[in-house]
Protein backbone atom coordinates (compact mmCIF):
# COMPACT_ATOMS: atom_id res chain seq x y z
CA UNK A 1 0.00 0.00 0.00
CA UNK A 2 3.29 2.35 0.86
CA UNK A 3 6.48 1.96 -1.24
CA UNK A 4 9.63 3.04 -1.08
CA UNK A 5 12.15 2.71 -3.63
CA UNK A 6 15.76 4.17 -2.74
CA UNK A 7 14.48 6.88 -1.47
CA UNK A 8 17.02 9.86 -0.58
CA UNK A 9 15.98 13.22 0.72
CA UNK A 10 18.21 16.56 0.71
CA UNK A 11 17.21 19.53 1.93
CA UNK A 12 18.72 22.43 0.38
CA UNK A 13 21.67 23.95 1.92
CA UNK A 14 21.63 20.69 4.25
CA UNK A 15 25.14 19.00 4.48
CA UNK A 16 23.92 15.41 4.34
CA UNK A 17 20.46 13.79 3.22
CA UNK A 18 18.14 13.93 5.51
CA UNK A 19 17.21 10.20 4.48
CA UNK A 20 19.35 8.11 2.36
CA UNK A 21 18.32 4.46 0.11
CA UNK A 22 15.26 3.85 1.92
CA UNK A 23 13.33 0.61 1.04
CA UNK A 24 10.45 0.19 2.97
CA UNK A 25 6.88 -1.07 2.12
CA UNK A 26 3.37 -1.02 4.35
CA UNK A 27 1.32 -3.72 3.28
CA UNK A 28 -2.68 -2.89 3.25
CA UNK A 29 -4.04 -3.35 6.76
CA UNK A 30 -1.33 -2.69 9.05
CA UNK A 31 -0.17 -0.89 11.59
CA UNK A 32 3.32 0.10 11.46
CA UNK A 33 5.47 1.81 13.65
CA UNK A 34 8.32 3.92 13.06
CA UNK A 35 10.86 4.94 15.70
CA UNK A 36 14.28 6.41 16.08
CA UNK A 37 15.91 9.09 17.76
CA UNK A 38 15.02 12.81 17.20
CA UNK A 39 16.51 14.49 14.10
CA UNK A 40 16.35 11.22 11.86
CA UNK A 41 14.13 11.67 9.09
CA UNK A 42 10.80 10.24 10.45
CA UNK A 43 9.27 13.86 9.76
CA UNK A 44 10.83 13.71 6.28
CA UNK A 45 9.70 10.25 5.36
CA UNK A 46 6.21 10.38 7.07
CA UNK A 47 5.75 13.75 4.75
CA UNK A 48 6.46 11.77 1.47
CA UNK A 49 4.04 9.49 1.71
CA UNK A 50 1.24 12.43 1.23
CA UNK A 51 3.70 14.20 -1.00
CA UNK A 52 4.44 16.59 1.28
CA UNK A 53 7.97 15.98 0.69
CA UNK A 54 8.93 17.52 -1.30
CA UNK A 55 6.23 19.38 -2.96
CA UNK A 56 5.68 21.53 0.14
CA UNK A 57 8.98 21.34 1.94
CA UNK A 58 11.35 21.97 -0.57
CA UNK A 59 14.49 19.86 -1.19
CA UNK A 60 15.12 17.23 -3.33
CA UNK A 61 13.86 13.14 -3.48
CA UNK A 62 15.28 10.89 -5.51
CA UNK A 63 14.23 6.95 -6.12
CA UNK A 64 10.05 6.35 -5.63
CA UNK A 65 7.57 6.47 -3.49
CA UNK A 66 4.18 4.94 -4.67
CA UNK A 67 0.55 5.21 -2.61
CA UNK A 68 -2.08 3.24 -3.66
CA UNK A 69 -0.04 2.35 -6.94
CA UNK A 70 0.05 6.45 -7.25
CA UNK A 71 3.27 7.74 -7.54
CA UNK A 72 4.18 11.18 -5.51
CA UNK A 73 6.43 12.65 -8.54
CA UNK A 74 3.61 13.12 -10.65
CA UNK A 75 0.26 13.45 -7.92
CA UNK A 76 0.75 16.37 -5.99
CA UNK A 77 -0.86 16.10 -2.63
CA UNK A 78 -4.54 17.11 -3.42
CA UNK A 79 -4.14 14.42 -6.12
CA UNK A 80 -3.22 12.18 -3.31
CA UNK A 81 -5.71 13.44 -0.69
CA UNK A 82 -8.72 11.07 -1.35
CA UNK A 83 -6.13 8.15 -0.51
CA UNK A 84 -4.01 9.69 2.23
CA UNK A 85 -4.84 11.48 5.34
CA UNK A 86 -2.09 13.06 7.33
CA UNK A 87 -1.79 14.38 10.88
CA UNK A 88 1.11 15.79 11.84
CA UNK A 89 3.12 16.56 15.12
CA UNK A 90 1.26 20.20 16.15
CA UNK A 91 -3.16 19.32 16.12
CA UNK A 92 -3.78 23.31 16.26
CA UNK A 93 -2.23 23.72 12.99
CA UNK A 94 -4.13 21.67 11.55
CA UNK A 95 -7.55 23.52 12.20
CA UNK A 96 -9.27 25.70 10.08
CA UNK A 97 -12.69 26.27 11.43
CA UNK A 98 -14.18 27.31 14.34
CA UNK A 99 -16.31 23.96 16.18
CA UNK A 100 -15.70 20.11 16.19
CA UNK A 101 -18.52 19.45 14.38
CA UNK A 102 -17.41 21.94 11.47
CA UNK A 103 -13.88 21.00 11.56
CA UNK A 104 -14.52 17.18 10.91
CA UNK A 105 -16.79 18.53 7.99
CA UNK A 106 -14.06 20.78 6.21
CA UNK A 107 -11.79 18.14 4.62
CA UNK A 108 -15.01 16.29 2.78
CA UNK A 109 -15.83 19.84 0.85
CA UNK A 110 -12.05 20.29 -1.17
CA UNK A 111 -13.23 16.75 -2.32
CA UNK A 112 -16.50 16.96 -3.78
CA UNK A 113 -18.39 14.61 -1.09
CA UNK A 114 -22.15 14.81 -1.09
CA UNK A 115 -23.76 16.70 1.27
CA UNK A 116 -26.07 13.64 2.70
CA UNK A 117 -22.50 11.66 2.66
CA UNK A 118 -20.83 14.52 4.64
CA UNK A 119 -23.34 14.82 7.11
CA UNK A 120 -23.46 10.77 7.39
CA UNK A 121 -19.58 10.58 7.64
CA UNK A 122 -19.81 13.16 10.00
CA UNK A 123 -21.73 11.24 12.55
CA UNK A 124 -20.15 8.52 12.19
CA UNK A 125 -16.89 9.70 12.99
CA UNK A 126 -17.93 11.74 15.85
CA UNK A 127 -19.46 8.50 17.66
CA UNK A 128 -16.17 6.52 16.41
CA UNK A 129 -14.12 8.83 18.43
CA UNK A 130 -16.51 9.79 21.10
CA UNK A 131 -16.93 13.36 20.12
CA UNK A 132 -20.30 13.35 19.88
CA UNK A 133 -20.80 15.22 23.01
CA UNK A 134 -18.49 18.04 22.09
CA UNK A 135 -19.96 18.20 18.23
CA UNK A 136 -20.41 21.94 19.34
CA UNK A 137 -17.78 23.18 20.64
CA UNK A 138 -15.03 25.90 20.18
CA UNK A 139 -11.53 23.35 19.49
CA UNK A 140 -9.77 26.31 21.42
CA UNK A 141 -11.68 25.16 24.71
CA UNK A 142 -10.88 21.42 24.35
CA UNK A 143 -8.43 18.91 25.96
CA UNK A 144 -4.98 18.02 24.07
CA UNK A 145 -6.49 14.57 23.79
CA UNK A 146 -9.23 16.05 22.44
CA UNK A 147 -7.83 18.01 20.06
CA UNK A 148 -6.08 15.49 18.67
CA UNK A 149 -8.88 13.27 17.96
CA UNK A 150 -10.43 16.17 16.18
CA UNK A 151 -7.27 16.43 14.17
CA UNK A 152 -7.28 12.33 13.07
CA UNK A 153 -11.35 12.48 13.00
CA UNK A 154 -11.24 15.82 10.38
CA UNK A 155 -9.09 13.22 8.24
CA UNK A 156 -11.10 10.32 8.43
CA UNK A 157 -13.94 11.84 7.20
CA UNK A 158 -12.46 11.81 4.15
CA UNK A 159 -12.31 7.89 4.01
CA UNK A 160 -8.41 7.22 3.53
CA UNK A 161 -7.40 4.18 2.85
CA UNK A 162 -4.01 5.31 4.46
CA UNK A 163 -3.30 7.28 7.83
CA UNK A 164 -0.33 8.83 8.19
CA UNK A 165 0.44 10.28 11.93
CA UNK A 166 3.46 11.68 13.00
CA UNK A 167 3.50 11.25 17.28
CA UNK A 168 0.11 11.66 17.59
CA UNK A 169 0.61 10.95 21.27
CA UNK A 170 3.63 12.56 21.87
CA UNK A 171 1.42 16.04 23.81
CA UNK A 172 -1.02 13.63 25.67
CA UNK A 173 -0.72 11.48 29.15
CA UNK A 174 -1.11 8.02 29.23
CA UNK A 175 -4.97 8.15 29.63
CA UNK A 176 -5.41 10.22 26.12
CA UNK A 177 -2.70 8.91 24.45
CA UNK A 178 -4.75 5.07 24.68
CA UNK A 179 -8.07 6.53 23.61
CA UNK A 180 -6.19 8.08 20.84
CA UNK A 181 -4.33 4.89 20.11
CA UNK A 182 -7.32 2.54 20.85
CA UNK A 183 -9.06 4.43 17.88
CA UNK A 184 -6.05 3.88 15.61
CA UNK A 185 -6.17 0.38 16.23
CA UNK A 186 -9.98 0.05 15.42
CA UNK A 187 -9.33 1.60 12.31
CA UNK A 188 -7.28 -0.87 10.86
CA UNK A 189 -8.94 -3.89 12.87
CA UNK A 190 -12.35 -2.94 11.37
CA UNK A 191 -11.72 -1.08 8.73
CA UNK A 192 -8.49 -2.31 6.89
CA UNK A 193 -7.40 1.23 7.24
CA UNK A 194 -3.35 1.30 6.74
CA UNK A 195 -1.51 3.05 8.84
CA UNK A 196 1.87 4.50 9.25
CA UNK A 197 3.06 6.39 12.74
CA UNK A 198 6.07 7.69 13.77
CA UNK A 199 6.61 7.20 17.98
CA UNK A 200 9.31 7.88 20.48
CA UNK A 201 7.39 6.34 23.39
CA UNK A 202 8.03 2.61 22.24
CA UNK A 203 6.26 1.00 24.52
CA UNK A 204 3.74 2.94 24.65
CA UNK A 205 2.36 1.74 21.18
CA UNK A 206 4.93 -1.49 20.55
CA UNK A 207 1.39 -3.74 21.58
CA UNK A 208 -0.53 -1.96 18.49
CA UNK A 209 1.99 -2.62 16.00
CA UNK A 210 2.38 -5.26 13.13
CA UNK A 211 5.65 -3.92 11.66
CA UNK A 212 8.41 -1.67 13.47
CA UNK A 213 10.66 0.41 11.22
CA UNK A 214 13.65 1.67 13.37
CA UNK A 215 16.18 4.71 11.64
CA UNK A 216 19.20 4.13 13.58
CA UNK A 217 20.50 7.06 13.08
CA UNK A 218 20.72 10.20 9.97
CA UNK A 219 21.24 8.64 6.83
CA UNK A 220 21.05 5.35 7.76
CA UNK A 221 19.32 2.63 6.15
CA UNK A 222 16.20 1.22 8.10
CA UNK A 223 15.59 -1.67 10.40
CA UNK A 224 12.63 -3.94 10.04
CA UNK A 225 11.64 -5.55 12.96
CA UNK A 226 9.40 -7.58 14.19
CA UNK A 227 7.60 -5.86 17.46
CA UNK A 228 6.73 -9.39 18.92
CA UNK A 229 10.28 -9.53 19.57
CA UNK A 230 10.57 -5.91 20.88
CA UNK A 231 7.83 -6.80 23.80
CA UNK A 232 9.67 -9.98 24.90
CA UNK A 233 12.75 -7.99 25.47
P1 LIG B 1 12.77 13.58 12.92
O1 LIG B 1 11.32 13.65 12.58
O2 LIG B 1 13.28 12.18 13.06
O3 LIG B 1 13.13 14.43 14.10
P2 LIG B 1 13.18 15.25 10.55
O4 LIG B 1 12.69 14.54 9.34
O5 LIG B 1 12.31 16.30 11.14
O6 LIG B 1 13.58 14.17 11.67
O7 LIG B 1 14.56 15.93 10.20
C1 LIG B 1 15.65 15.24 9.58
C2 LIG B 1 16.73 16.27 9.23
O8 LIG B 1 16.26 17.11 8.18
C3 LIG B 1 17.10 17.20 10.38
O9 LIG B 1 18.49 17.44 10.28
C4 LIG B 1 16.28 18.44 10.10
O10 LIG B 1 16.94 19.58 10.64
C5 LIG B 1 16.27 18.48 8.59
N1 LIG B 1 15.03 19.11 8.04
C6 LIG B 1 13.76 18.71 8.29
N2 LIG B 1 12.86 19.46 7.60
C7 LIG B 1 13.59 20.37 6.90
C8 LIG B 1 13.26 21.43 5.97
N3 LIG B 1 11.99 21.68 5.60
N4 LIG B 1 14.28 22.14 5.45
C9 LIG B 1 15.57 21.88 5.78
N5 LIG B 1 15.96 20.90 6.64
C10 LIG B 1 14.99 20.15 7.19
P1 LIG C 1 -19.99 6.46 2.10
O1 LIG C 1 -18.71 6.23 1.35
O2 LIG C 1 -21.12 6.89 1.21
O3 LIG C 1 -19.80 7.36 3.27
P2 LIG C 1 -20.25 4.32 4.00
O4 LIG C 1 -20.25 5.27 5.13
O5 LIG C 1 -21.24 3.20 4.02
O6 LIG C 1 -20.48 5.05 2.61
O7 LIG C 1 -18.80 3.74 3.89
C1 LIG C 1 -18.40 3.02 2.75
C2 LIG C 1 -17.30 2.08 3.15
O8 LIG C 1 -16.26 2.81 3.83
C3 LIG C 1 -17.74 0.99 4.10
O9 LIG C 1 -17.19 -0.22 3.65
C4 LIG C 1 -17.14 1.39 5.43
O10 LIG C 1 -16.76 0.24 6.17
C5 LIG C 1 -15.93 2.16 5.02
N1 LIG C 1 -15.57 3.17 6.01
C6 LIG C 1 -16.35 3.75 6.92
N2 LIG C 1 -15.65 4.61 7.67
C7 LIG C 1 -14.37 4.58 7.20
C8 LIG C 1 -13.17 5.24 7.54
N3 LIG C 1 -13.10 6.12 8.55
N4 LIG C 1 -12.07 4.95 6.83
C9 LIG C 1 -12.12 4.07 5.83
N5 LIG C 1 -13.22 3.42 5.46
C10 LIG C 1 -14.34 3.66 6.12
Amino acid sequence: MIRFEQVSVTYDDAPRPALQGVDLTVPEGELCLLVGPSGVGKSTLLGAVPGLVPHFTGGTLRGRVTVAGRDTRTHKPRELADVVGWVGQDPLAHFVTDTVEDELAYGMESLGVPPDTMRRRVEETLDLLGLAPLRDRPIATLSGGQRQRVAIGSVLTTHPRVLVLDEPTSALDPAAAEEVLAVLQRLVHDLGTTVLMAEHRLERVVQYADQLILLPSPGAAPVIGDPAGVMAV
